[in-house]
């Protein structure tokens, strides 16, 4: 009996001192240190989104605006003395689209500025029209056959869709909130989606979209005009679900409109008043060039052996239309931009090489970061990989807003956990601790994911993302938490330096086989 005791005793130490052995990590604290008084002595923030919104102005995937940014950021990141800095094609995406000129105003039976926005994609009014306004239902706008049937009622008329009068309850909760140590310690699975999930719900929303688009087309009304149960207190969320893809129907001119004013119309038709509204939409579609691309740069690796080998990090760099796209996502791209420019103004010597990428196309789809995937480190459709497939040692992605880092995303990486623990252990202070096993998904770390590269997505501080900005006509340069950003390039470049140097790569997840029986995500 006592000699068994001896024996589990044993064990029982080999155990603990294997798993703390085999999970010290040699965390370059001195490195650390560094960037963070770099970045709170002289930082860049405000400089680089400054230009990532207000200069650049919305950047929709395939517009000038777009263009501008990353024209922008390549130059910038040359000028800072990053390598192979470039605007990179990752394949074909469809339609550019730039507003020219819009207007909207209600004439009658008063006249009254209108809150409302163009859709992205937008057909043109042809100049300025002045019409009545017809009601349909959310319900109704969708349906094929009440279109069908109720097609002559339409013509030469503003179709407006209108659902419930305003929810005010919400009101008295604050639009703006940090994470509580509570739901830091409870995390769940956000946002996620299979590949193939997605496919469905494109390729699906797509058929239905056609087919309504081309019926309200032929109804011979001028334009449609929407407003959505989130469009209040002045915030309109603005995004189209189509219209840049080649094979899109040609569809009627569509706007988003505040529910106050729609509401307003809705009351006023309801009670026999009629009303009219003047509407001027001027985009200019163009298919010059219909590829899409991804920005990318490089600080160069130091050692002889792990050169070759990659950390990448990054987050979109195409947003929406109806403001500048501040926090979504000129964060993720401000921030990384910052955090290797910190890396480099450092002179640190990284071991491995390090890559930012700054994806197009993600609002669509993850188009950029998908096919970049597909292009560079794995045959999705065959399920094939590249041999560079197995030089990534893994992808750091931000793209939940402007709120700090709080923790991150392990995607059920669970050899993770104890390493990024303890590479977080330096921003406690920080705010930083969280590693939890739950996923997160909808943006570009899933395409590194989907390849069996470990990528990962922070996990931030709400703040009023989802109530305010992401996607909406609120999304601009004024929003911008610039502490908030500081510190997360302050974790961001120390998390890829330190994979940079760590002697192995990153514990990988097995590869699980997507089938993606499809294209033209
Ligand atoms: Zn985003």
């Amino acid at each position: 009996m006592k000699h068994l005791t001896l024996k589990l005793l044993f064990a029982a130490c080999l155990l603990s001192s294997t798993n703390l052995f085999a999970q010290q990590e040699v965390v370059d604290t001195a490195v650390f240190s560094k960037i963070r008084n770099a970045e709170l002595k002289d930082s860049h923030i405000p400089y680089i989104a400054h230009y990532l919104t207000d200069v650049s102005g919305p950047r929709l995937t395939g517009s000038p605006g777009f263009k501008r940014a990353a024209d922008w950021a390549v130059a910038e990141m040359k000028k800072w003395g990053l390598v192979n800095a470039a605007l990179e094609p990752w394949g074909q995406f469809g339609k550019n689209w730039e507003l020219l000129d819009f207007s909207i105003i209600m004439k009658v039976p008063y006249v009254q500025p209108i809150m409302a926005y163009p859709d992205p994609w937008s057909a043109s009014t042809n100049g300025l029209q002045q019409a009545p306004v017809v009601l349909l239902t959310p319900a109704q706008s969708r349906d094929t056959i009440y279109l069908s049937q109720h097609l002559d009622g339409l013509k030469g008329k503003f179709i407006l869709v209108t659902g419930e009068p305003i929810n005010t309850t919400d009101n008295f909760k604050p639009s703006a909130t940090r994470l509580t140590d509570a739901e830091l310690a409870d995390m769940k699975d956000m946002h996620m989606v299979s590949h193939d999930m997605i496919a469905q719900y494109v390729t699906g929303i797509s058929k239905t979209l056609n087919k309504v688009s081309v019926l309200l087309k032929r109804s011979g009304a001028i334009a449609i005009i929407s407003t959505g149960s989130k469009n209040i207190d002045g915030t309109v969320f603005v995004q189209a679900r189509g219209g840049y893809k080649l094979t899109n129907p040609e569809s009627l001119p569509a706007v988003s409109m505040a529910l106050e004013d729609g509401q307003k119309i809705k009351r006023l038709i309801e009670s026999g008043h009629p009303v009219e509204i003047a509407l001027n939409i001027n985009g200019r579609t163009s298919t010059e060039d219909t590829k899409g691309y991804n920005v990318v740069a490089e600080i160069p690796g130091t050692d002889p052996k792990l050169k070759s080998q990659l950390v990448m990090l990054g987050g979109h760099l195409d947003s929406w239309q109806a403001a500048t796209g501040a926090t979504d996502n000129a964060a993720g791209c401000i921030v990384a931009m910052e955090a290797v420019r910190l890396l480099d103004s450092l002179g640190l010597k990284p071991k491995r090489t390090i890559r930012i990428a700054l994806w197009g196309g993600e609002e669509q789809g993850v188009y950029g970061s998908y096919n970049y995937v597909k292009n560079h480190f794995m045959d999705i459709e065959k399920g094939t990989v590249k041999p560079e497939q197995a030089k990534v040692s893994g992808y750091f992605n931000l793209d939940n807003g402007t709120g700090k880092i709080r923790g991150v995303f392990a995607q059920g990486n669970t050899a993770i956990q104890p390493i990024f623990e303890q590479w977080f252990a330096p921003f406690h202070d920080l705010g930083a601790s969280t590693v939890t096993q739950k996923n997160t998904g909808s943006t570009d770390h899933l395409s590194f994911d989907w390849a069996g590269i470990p990528g990962f997505q922070f996990i931030q501080d709400p703040l009023d993302y989802e109530t305010r900005t992401h996607h909406s006509n609120m999304d601009s340069y004024d929003h911008l938490q610039m502490d908030d950003l500081k510190q997360a390039a302050i974790i961001i470049a120390s998390f890829v330096y330190q994979t940079s140097i760590r002697p192995g790569m990153l514990p990988r997840k097995p590869l699980v086989k997507e089938t993606f029986a499809f294209d033209g995500l």
